[in-house]
């Protein structure tokens, strides 16, 4: 018997050879033929920006969400402003929000003037803690911003309490959290004003894209000005009336998303429950084998809750292991699974340290949680092969360093 071949169980990164021999990423968009068809025929008509695509976007979306207006931005972070200035938030003012999260979120109060006051998350979701967002409510309060972390929404009743009775309004970040549900009700619909994005890494996209969904006419009505430079009418409506007059009534941006990306949203938006089933599928799948891993903690998912699992982050048990997250992370990227790491909290970043002060240490939970997270490859396309690949990889590189 000849043993010069290596064992497959070495890894990548010793020289052995990769569980694939592509990289999979850990999210990736599809787009089909009757997508490109949709922006094609966008192409070819009267209307490249704000035509008739924007509303019938909007009006699907706010369908599907179950909400009364959705108002389409040109990204997620210009949609984050402007519902950061329709709840009124300007300097002097504090916006309570969290850290595990992508910087937008609390740059779109630093946008307004305002001031993020960040406060700790819950240890089995990674969502704000709404006792912590209780002790740091200050007579400057004016806003609740949540984030429904990796699909899974936040203790929206607790928050929304919290908030009554203050008189705050609540902004949900639920760019990760497109068809999510909690206590029975659609992401969308729950919170004062909603935020979701269309990058291309999100459940639905537009190229860039955002929208905000509200049930509040009047937000409706601020965010819709906002996006298109404060002015109270749209070109399009002017030209059906024959009239050239336009008023600005307050300053705003052009936010607009065009025509072309809405198209493609329409399109997009009718396979969201297909994706969303393949993603539960996949989440299912990943967690019911990742139970059996000594050092590997699944993601919680809380009762009454339906995710949207935009990621998937598991988080390693380092005591149980001889390496740390970095090498855990260097060796399945050379095994060719593309984790991914969901988030260096805001707070550590260059830009907040050096205008805040914060030296690391302010948000215990968050920061073990950073330290021990790895979002694994989670998107629609992938095939049940690249499923038992992340699988395999992850499961004979924690072999490889358990303790
Ligand atoms: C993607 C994302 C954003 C920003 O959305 P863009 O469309 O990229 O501007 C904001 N917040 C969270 C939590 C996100 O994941």
């Amino acid at each position: 018997m000849t043993t010069t071949s290596a064992s497959p169980q070495v890894l990548a990164i010793h020289g052995g050879s990769p569980v694939r021999p592509t990289f999979l990423p850990y999210g990736r968009q599809s787009v089909d033929e009757a997508d490109i068809q949709a922006v094609v025929e966008v192409l070819r008509s009267d209307w490249l920006t704000t035509g008739p695509k924007v509303a019938e976007f909007e009006e699907a979306f706010a369908a599907r969400v179950g909400v009364a207006h959705a108002v389409s931005f040109s990204s997620g972070t210009a949609a984050l402003h402007g519902a950061a200035f329709a709840a009124g938030l300007k300097p002097g003012d504090e916006a309570i929000t969290t850290p595990m999260t992508f910087a937008a979120t609390a740059n779109c109060v630093l946008y307004q003037g305002a001031t993020p006051v960040f406060a700790d998350v819950s240890t089995d979701t990674l969502n704000l803690d709404p006792e912590e967002v209780a002790r740091k409510i200050s007579p400057k309060t004016r806003a609740i911003l949540a984030v429904d972390y990796a699909g899974h929404p936040a203790d929206l009743t607790a928050i929304l309490e919290i908030a009554r009775r203050r008189g705050l309004v609540v902004i949900e970040d639920a760019c990760h959290a497109l068809g999510a549900e909690y206590g029975g009700q659609r992401v969308g619909s729950i919170a004062d004003m909603t935020v979701f994005s269309f990058h291309p890494v999100k459940h639905i996209t537009t190229g860039e894209g955002g929208m905000v969904a509200t049930n509040d006419p009047q937000f409706a009505e601020t965010l819709r000005r906002f996006r298109n430079h404060g002015i109270s009418s749209e070109a399009r409506q002017r030209q059906s009336a024959g009239q050239w007059h336009y008023e600005m009534v307050l300053l705003g941006f052009n936010y607009r998303l065009p025509d072309i990306g809405c198209a493609l949203g329409i399109q997009q938006l009718r396979k969201l429950d297909a994706n969303l089933a393949r993603r539960r599928e996949i989440a299912a799948c990943y967690t019911a084998t990742f139970r059996q891993i000594p050092a590997v903690i699944p993601p919680a998912v809380r009762a009454d809750v339906n995710p949207a699992w935009h990621l998937y982050p598991i988080r390693l048990d380092l005591e149980k292991l001889t390496a740390d997250r970095g090498e855990v992370f260097r060796a399945l990227r050379a095994e060719n699974i593309g984790v991914n790491v969901h988030y260096i909290p805001v707070h550590l970043h260059p830009y907040y340290r050096e205008r805040f002060g914060y030296k690391g240490g302010e948000f215990a939970v968050a920061e073990d949680g950073y330290a021990r997270l790895m979002s694994l490859p989670m998107f629609h396309g992938m095939s049940d092969p690249d499923v038992e690949d992340v699988i395999h990889a992850v499961t004979k590189v924690i072999a490889c360093f358990a303790r």
